[in-house]
C-alpha cells in the first residue's frame, strides 16, 4: 500500500485535486481537475509523466452533483485508479486565515468555527473552500485534514504595509491588507535560492500573473508588502477583477447610478479587468491572440498597471534585485514580460528577448542590475509538504 496525501483546491465551480505519496519530500502521483460543476461537469486527470488517463475510466458527474456527491466519488476514484493507494490525510488551499495564522493549521472544530466568520472578507471563495473541508470530513471522519492559508505568507509584513488610512477603531476591527497568493509565494521563495544561490535573500518582487494576479516584495525571502489587500480585488487589473479602483467609483455607482452592492460585487468581481476592458475575453492568450484594438487596449492596461504595482512595490524594499515571474500569464506571455519590462528599463531591468521568446529560466540580459527568472509556481506541493507535516506531528 501506499500512503499518500490529497490536496483539494475548490472553487465556486470547479474541484482541482492533486495525490501525492507521502514520502519527505512527497512526490507527484496525479493531479486532475473537475471543471464546469452545476452546468456541464468535465473531469480530466493525468499522472506525474503528464499522461493523460482515458477518459472512459473516469467518474461521470452530472450538472446537479453537489460536493457532497462529488468528494466521496473522488476520493473512490483515486484509490481505486491506482488500487494500492491508502489517503493518510488531505490538505486544503484555504483563501483567508485572518490576522494571525502564520501558517498551515490541522482542522478542528473550533478551526472551523473560526475560518467560518472570516467568510464575509473572502465571500467568493472561503465558503468553498470550507464546504469541501466539511464534504470530506463527512465522507472520511478519521482522515487528517490541514488548511493551508493564501494569507500566511504575508503575516510577516510590517503593520505599516498591513495598514490603510481609515479610522483606527476599523484597522483595530480587521479591516487590513491581507495580502493573498500566498501559497504561490511560499513556492517560489522556497525555491529561489537553487536558481540565484544567496542572492535570494537580496530585494525580490515576485509577479504572481494568472487569472487572479498579484506581486509581492521580498526581503530574506519574507513577504514586506504585496499588491492584493483587504480583499482579492486590489492591486494589479485581473481577467476578471478591477484591480486597484478609487473608491469614489463605488460611491458614485452607489449614489448616483443607484447599484446595490450585489451589481457592484458582480460588476468589480466578474465584469471589469480584461473582459470588461476588452468586451471580448478575460483570457489573456485570447486577447493576445486577438486583432480587435479593444483586445490590444486590454492587454496595454493590464502591463501599464503591473509596471506601475511593481514600480510602487519596489519602493517597499529600496529597489529591486530580482524579478520573478510566475503563473499562466507570467510563465507563457512573452509579450507581457516585454510591455511591462520595457516600462521598468530606468529600474534596470531589461530582457534578453531570444530567452523570453523561448520562456527561458533566466530571461534578463546578462550584466544588466536586475535578474529577471521565469519560474512556474506550484501551489499544491506546497499544500502537500504542510499536510505531511503537520499530520505527522
Ligand atoms: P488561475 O489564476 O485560474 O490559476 P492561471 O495561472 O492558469 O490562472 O493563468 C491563466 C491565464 O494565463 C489566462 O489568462 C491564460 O490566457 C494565460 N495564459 C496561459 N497560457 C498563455 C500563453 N501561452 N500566452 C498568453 N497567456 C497565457
Amino acid at each position: 500500500m501506499t500512503e499518500a496525501i490529497l490536496v483539494l483546491n475548490v472553487g465556486s465551480s470547479s474541484v482541482k485535486f492533486a495525490v501525492y505519496a507521502a514520502s519527505d519530500p512527497p512526490s507527484l502521483i496525479l493531479r486532475g481537475k473537475l471543471a464546469g460543476i452545476g452546468t456541464d461537469p468535465v473531469f480530466s486527470a493525468q499522472d506525474a509523466a503528464g499522461q493523460i488517463s482515458p477518459p472512459d475510466i473516469f467518474p461521470q458527474f452530472d450538472h446537479a452533483a453537489g460536493l457532497g456527491d462529488i468528494i466521496p466519488d473522488l476520493l473512490r476514484w483515486i484509490e481505486a485508479h491506482r488500487g494500492d493507494l491508502t489517503i493518510r490525510a488531505a490538505g486544503h488551499s484555504v483563501v483567508h486565515g485572518g490576522r494571525h495564522h502564520m501558517g498551515p493549521a490541522l482542522v478542528t472544530d473550533a478551526l472551523l468555527a473560526e475560518l467560518e466568520a472570516l467568510v464575509p472578507l473572502a465571500p467568493l471563495h472561503q465558503p468553498h473552500n470550507l464546504a469541501a473541508i466539511r464534504c470530506l470530513a463527512a465522507s472520511a471522519p478519521d482522515l487528517a485534514q490541514v488548511a493551508c492559508f493564501d494569507t500566511s505568507f504575508h503575516r510577516t509584513q510590517d503593520r505599516l504595509a498591513q495598514l490603510f488610512a481609515i479610522p483606527r477603531a476599523l484597522s483595530d476591527e480587521g479591516i487590513l491588507r491581507y495580502g493573498f497568493h500566498g501559497l504561490s509565494y511560499d513556492f517560489i521563495a522556497g525555491t529561489l535560492a537553487g536558481h540565484v544561490g544567496a542572492n535570494a535573500d537580496e530585494r525580490v518582487i515576485v509577479a504572481h500573473l494568472g487569472n487572479g494576479a498579484s506581486m509581492c516584495a521580498m526581503r530574506d525571502r519574507r513577504s514586506v508588502a504585496t499588491s492584493m489587500g483587504f480583499t482579492a480585488l486590489d492591486g494589479l487589473m485581473m481577467g476578471r477583477r478591477c484591480g486597484a479602483l478609487d473608491p469614489g467609483v463605488v460611491l458614485y455607482l452607489m449614489q448616483e447610478k443607484g447599484l446595490t452592492a450585489g451589481d457592484i460585487t458582480s460588476l468589480l468581481y466578474e465584469q471589469s479587468g480584461l473582459l470588461g476592458v476588452s468586451c471580448i475575453s478575460s483570457d489573456m492568450a485570447t486577447l493576445q491572440a486577438s486583432d480587435a484594438p479593444e483586445a490590444q487596449l486590454a492587454v496595454d492596461l493590464f502591463c501599464y498597471r503591473a509596471a506601475a504595482e511593481l514600480a510602487a512595490l519596489a519602493a517597499s524594499i529600496g529597489g529591486l534585485d530580482i524579478l520573478v515571474f510566475t503563473a499562466g500569464i507570467g510563465e507563457n506571455s512573452a509579450i507581457v514580460r516585454t510591455h511591462i519590462c520595457e516600462r521598468l528599463r530606468w529600474m534596470g531591468i531589461t530582457l534578453d528577448p531570444a530567452a523570453n521568446e523561448d520562456h527561458a529560466t533566466c530571461v534578463g540580459m546578462s550584466g544588466s542590475e536586475v535578474e529577471v527568472l521565469v519560474i512556474p509556481t506550484d501551489e499544491e506541493i506546497v499544500i502537500a509538504r504542510s499536510t505531511l507535516m503537520m499530520a505527522a506531528a
